[in-house]
């Protein structure tokens, strides 16, 4: 691969089990990718990749890191951006869709739009970037396509459009028709591709014929109207069936996906859009690994060059301080190693090495113009709980390691009004699970837990909160810019407090961006 090649930046939102490791592992093999498929997981491959570096991952055999692959295909080079699902849920995983172009939605045929994928697909709305759907396990008896599609619009409020169309599926799964070509993919058990014009084919039987007929007919007449430009702004998904089990179907969304995904986009940066053709070089991080080695406690930022053209050795500013670094050592994240990564282009992911500098969304810029990239959004905590140092006397250690990695954003921090307990928030239990080891390991301070049964934060943005309208299902809190919030028990408790409390503005916070 060249500088010149390019780029196309995607991740994959789904809920767990609907095939994202398997698609992943296909288009890795496809397009012979860097990472070699059986090594996207360590769990299921028995394989572990080095970045499994936490004790919490090797005692638990799971990949807490989202990490980056990468795959040549007709000349363009695609980055892959893991986004960990599972236990390893967690602010991580929405962080690295703010580093993408456009996401790839995998459904379960079976189980239609489950709960991860709808919050996952909330970031990639908030960012109107460009969504393809792979509706995966056509080889069992799931939903009907018609059904699929009115779900996700009725669902996700995006129009649909079939690219191709199954015939049968389940057991009586006979093929795909892609309709812009009109040829069909037959199924067959031997994994050999066999395409035919739908015009020449000699195998599907009259009943198959007439459905796939109606159904088109259907979709020509009540179906929306294809346009690249509806979906680059995110307003329409294309759609396509397969089973990345049997890697059918897999071929010809990649051949679309390198055609649909949008290339590395202008990003706003201090209220201007940065154009990636741009000479100086800028980017964000948006992530931040600790302890990648932990004979050297090093730390490792995920950063997404968005402009200009990264050089290993170079100086540049860190925006927020006005700092000036050389960036010597910067890695990029496949194979089963990280290497050395010495030009990076628009659209690609490297780690770079920290020594305590970085935050999550900074910026980085060469020249001397401190441009900012727009803050990395908060995401909505869902999990709370009220911490204490169990050891008063190391109150010091405590406090610096907590606001520590409060900046890092390895966790969200609130504080009661009065007595200024300490609550943080995170969005997936794994948070907690980092939050307390790297409390113990760097800091040496044990954490007492009291986890709350609460579920939800909403931002007050208008009115007062008054002691009369709380009680043990609703605690008010400050967050760390001194903003109102109230932490409810669950929606239901939510909605009775909104009905009683109407004039009180209240918002889930991504709007206050
Ligand atoms: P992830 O949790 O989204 O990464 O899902 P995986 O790729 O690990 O797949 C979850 C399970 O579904 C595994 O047992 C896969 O073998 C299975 N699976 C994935 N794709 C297909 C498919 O196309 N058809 C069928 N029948 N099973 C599939």
């Amino acid at each position: 691969m060249t500088n010149e090649t390019p780029r196309r930046t995607f991740a994959i939102i789904s809920h767990p089990d609907a095939g994202k490791t398997t698609l992943t592992e296909k288009l890795l093999l496809l397009g012979g990718g860097i990472r070699s498929a059986g090594t996207v997981k360590g769990k299921k491959s028995g394989k572990f990749a080095t970045s499994d570096w936490m004790e919490i991952e090797k005692q638990r055999g799971i990949s807490v890191t989202s990490s980056v692959m990468q795959l040549i295909y007709n000349d363009i080079q695609i980055n892959i951006l893991d986004t960990p699902g599972h236990e390893d849920f967690s602010e991580d995983t929405y962080r690295t869709l703010t580093a993408v172009d456009t996401a790839v939605m995998v459904i379960d045929s079976v189980k239609g739009i489950e709960a991860q994928t709808l919050k996952l697909f909330k970031v990639c709305r908030m960012r109107g970037i460009p969504i393809l759907t792979f509706i995966n396990k056509l080889d069992r008896e799931g939903k009907e396509p018609l059904d699929l599609l009115a779900e996700i619009e009725e669902v996700l409020e995006m129009e649909t459009y079939p690219m191709n169309w199954p015939i049968g599926m389940g057991k009586t799964l006979r093929g795909i028709y892609s309709i812009p070509d009109e040829k069909i993919e037959l199924y067959n058990d031997s994994h050999e591709r066999e395409i035919v014009p739908y015009s020449e084919q000699k195998v599907l039987q009259s009943f198959e014929k007439e459905k796939l007929e109606e159904d088109i007919m259907l979709l020509e007449e009540a179906g929306n109207e294809f346009t690249m430009e509806k979906v680059q702004n995110g307003q329409l998904t294309p759609v396509f069936f397969g089973s990345a089990l049997s890697s059918f179907g897999v071929q010809s969304f990649l051949d679309n996906f390198v055609k649909l995904a949008a290339e590395p986009q202008p990003r706003k940066a201090s209220g201007e859009l940065v154009d990636p053709d741009s000479d100086t070089f800028t980017g964000f991080i948006f992530k931040i690994q600790a302890n990648m080695n932990p004979n050297h406690r090093d730390r490792i930022a995920f950063f997404r060059v968005c402009s200009g053209k990264f050089e290993r050795g170079m100086e540049v500013m860190l925006s927020r301080t006005g700092k000036k670094m050389k960036l010597s050592q910067s890695h990029s994240f496949f194979a089963s190693d990280r290497e050395t990564v010495d030009t990076a282009m628009p659209g690609d992911i490297i780690g770079l090495y920290d020594s305590g500098n970085f935050e999550v969304g900074d910026t980085l810029v060469s020249g001397n113009e401190r441009i900012v990239y727009e803050e990395m959004p908060q995401f909505p905590p869902e999990r709370f709980a009220k911490i204490m140092a169990k050891n008063a006397l190391k109150h010091k250690q405590y406090h610096k390691g907590l606001s520590q990695l409060v900046q890092e954003g390895t966790i969200q921090l609130y504080k009661t009004p009065y007595f200024e307990d300490f609550i943080i928030g995170a969005v997936g239990e794994l948070q907690f699970q980092v939050f307390e080891y790297r409390m113990k390991n760097e800091y040496n301070v044990d954490i007492e837990f009291t986890h709350l049964t609460h579920e939800l934060a909403r931002w007050v943005t208008k009115g007062e909160v008054t002691d009369k309208m709380l009680d043990s299902r609703k605690m008010h809190v400050h967050d760390q810019q001194g903003r109102s919030v109230i932490l409810f028990e669950n929606e239901f408790t939510l909605r009775y407090f909104q009905d009683k409390y109407p004039d009180l503005g209240l918002s889930t916070g991504w709007e206050l961006l």
